[in-house]
């Protein structure tokens, strides 16, 4: 910070301190404007024009047209202000923002103006914290908008303190062997067990079991996910390793997940073809879901990398299939070999009969680009037979088993083999029947 904002820094604190002490009965807020990717709108469209948003903003503020008492220059495309709760009018702070990104017309390109407002209750409480306290409340803005605003509230806080205690346990579990494989098993239309997804569980030390909603996303944002994928695609290869010496599961295939960031900080290609090597498996046994919000961002880049990929003999899954808007143009130029239907086709399904001509039409389409198709989220009977008899190649979900360690799996595999051999035989559940009822 230089030495002018850090004098402007200290005035602010002073002033707002007094302000707060001899106002007792009003109430406070303190309002932090910033604007995303500030750096890349300079980078995009040069310093001249960041400047000139930037003077737009200060012409705003030095008008006191936002009727604060205080206000400061936090960083360069940060601004905080000290006001009275009842002057604070949103729709200013709106105008003001549409103002500065119209400067940059004609581009696809859009300004992103964020507010992050901590109301004060405790007016002892430091006032860098609550500047603090602002600034989690616009890292919690998860939107995508010119201009979005969110509150400070305590949940905020905890997720805060959540996500830094996930960063900071992580690396330790990792190293003492505590994020578990679990696999789900996959089925073919003939009720075979044909291969399973690897989805990973983070073992707690004190003995609990976290699933990934509770991880993945903060992993992802912290950058830290490219460390646990290795470690699971590694897991992935050393079991497929193991059950090319048993007969009933030599022929099984093992899915993998590759996150959106894993292709900042890992080699795919390099990696998986490293791996197969290392643990002289067949590239065919390992399947690489690549969830298909993953292209929008780099299309080129996976084009080639599913190329890649494709011809060293991995079969690619795109996952979720159907969640993203471009999922049909992404069709056209992704040669993958496998559609992953996300599991939203599926649920709360309201009014069966579109959805069924949607699901048909998007088999049907895959059939006829060479992909087969997998459903995920399967979860009861009808829904496995309305898929199988509209074409679906693969089902996995709740109605055939849930994602079971490695253990279980064996039990799971040998139920599903007894049936098929023994037609007495009680087990779990019989997909065998259910397709065959479906045809
Ligand atoms: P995903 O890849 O879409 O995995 C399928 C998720 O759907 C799994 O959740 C699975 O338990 C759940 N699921 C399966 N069948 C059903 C069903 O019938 N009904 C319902 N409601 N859900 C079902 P899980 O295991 O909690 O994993 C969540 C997500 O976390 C995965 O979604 C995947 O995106 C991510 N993930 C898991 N392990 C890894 C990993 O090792 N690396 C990366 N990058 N992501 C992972
Ligand atoms: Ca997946
Ligand atoms: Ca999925």
């Amino acid at each position: 910070m230089t030495e002018s904002k850090l004098n402007s820094m200290n005035t602010f604190v002073e002033r707002a301190q007094r302000i707060l002490s001899t106002s007792p009965g009003k109430r406070f807020i303190l309002v932090r404007s910033n604007i995303r990717d500030f750096k890349l709108v300079n980078q995009v469209f040069g310093f001249q024009k960041g400047n000139e948003i930037l003077q737009c903003l200060e012409e705003y503020f030095d008008k006191k047209r936002l009727c604060f008492d205080v206000y400061c220059q936090l960083h360069i495309d940060q601004f905080v202000f000290l006001m009275e709760k009842n002057s604070y009018s949103e729709a200013i702070f709106r105008t003001i923002a549409d103002n500065c990104s119209n400067l940059i017309m004609g581009s696809s390109f859009r300004v992103h103006f964020q507010l992050g407002i901590y109301e004060i209750t405790n007016p002892d409480m430091e006032i860098l914290s609550m500047c603090d306290r602002a600034k989690l409340a616009i890292k919690s803005i998860k939107i995508d908008e010119p201009f979005s605003v969110a509150w400070y509230n305590e949940s905020i806080m905890e997720k805060r303190l959540y996500f830094k205690k996930v960063i900071s346990e992580f690396n330790d579990a990792l190293e003492e062997g505590r994020f578990l494989m679990y696999l789900q098993p996959q089925a073919n239309t003939k009720g075979e067990i044909i291969s399973a997804e690897a989805l990973a569980r983070w073992l707690m030390k004190d003995g609990t079991i976290l699933s990934p909603s509770h991880f993945i996303s903060i992993l992802e944002e912290s950058e830290l996910i490219w460390k646990l994928d290795l470690y699971m695609w590694e897991k992935a290869a050393q079991l497929l390793a193991c059950w090319k010496q048993e007969d009933d599961k030599k022929n099984l295939s093992i899915s993998v997940n590759i996150s959106p960031k894993d292709i900042h900080y890992i080699d795919i290609e390099k990696t998986l073809i490293g791996l197969v090597n290392k643990y002289n498996i067949s590239p065919e046994k390992m399947n690489v879901e690549i969830t298909e919000t993953s292209f929008v961002s780099n299309p080129a880049f996976y084009v080639e990398l599913i190329e890649k990929l494709h011809n060293a003999g991995f079969a690619i899954e795109i996952d979720d299939f159907g969640t993203g808007y471009s999922s049909l143009t992404l069709l056209k130029n992704f040669h993958a070999d496998i559609l992953k239907l996300d599991m939203g086709f599926l649920q709360n399904n309201d009014n069966l009969i579109r959805s069924e001509i949607i699901i048909d039409s998007v088999i049907e389409m895959a059939k006829r680009l060479d992909m087969q198709v997998i459903s995920e989220g399967v979860e009861t009977q009808e829904q496995a037979a309305f898929l199988r008899i509209n074409g679906c190649d693969f089902f996995q979900g709740f109605y055939f088993s849930r994602p079971v360690p490695i253990d279980k799996f064996d039990t799971v595999l040998k139920a599903y083999n007894l049936e098929r051999t023994n037609k007495g035989a009680k087990h779990p559940k019989s997909m065998r029947n259910l397709v065959l009822e479906a045809v």
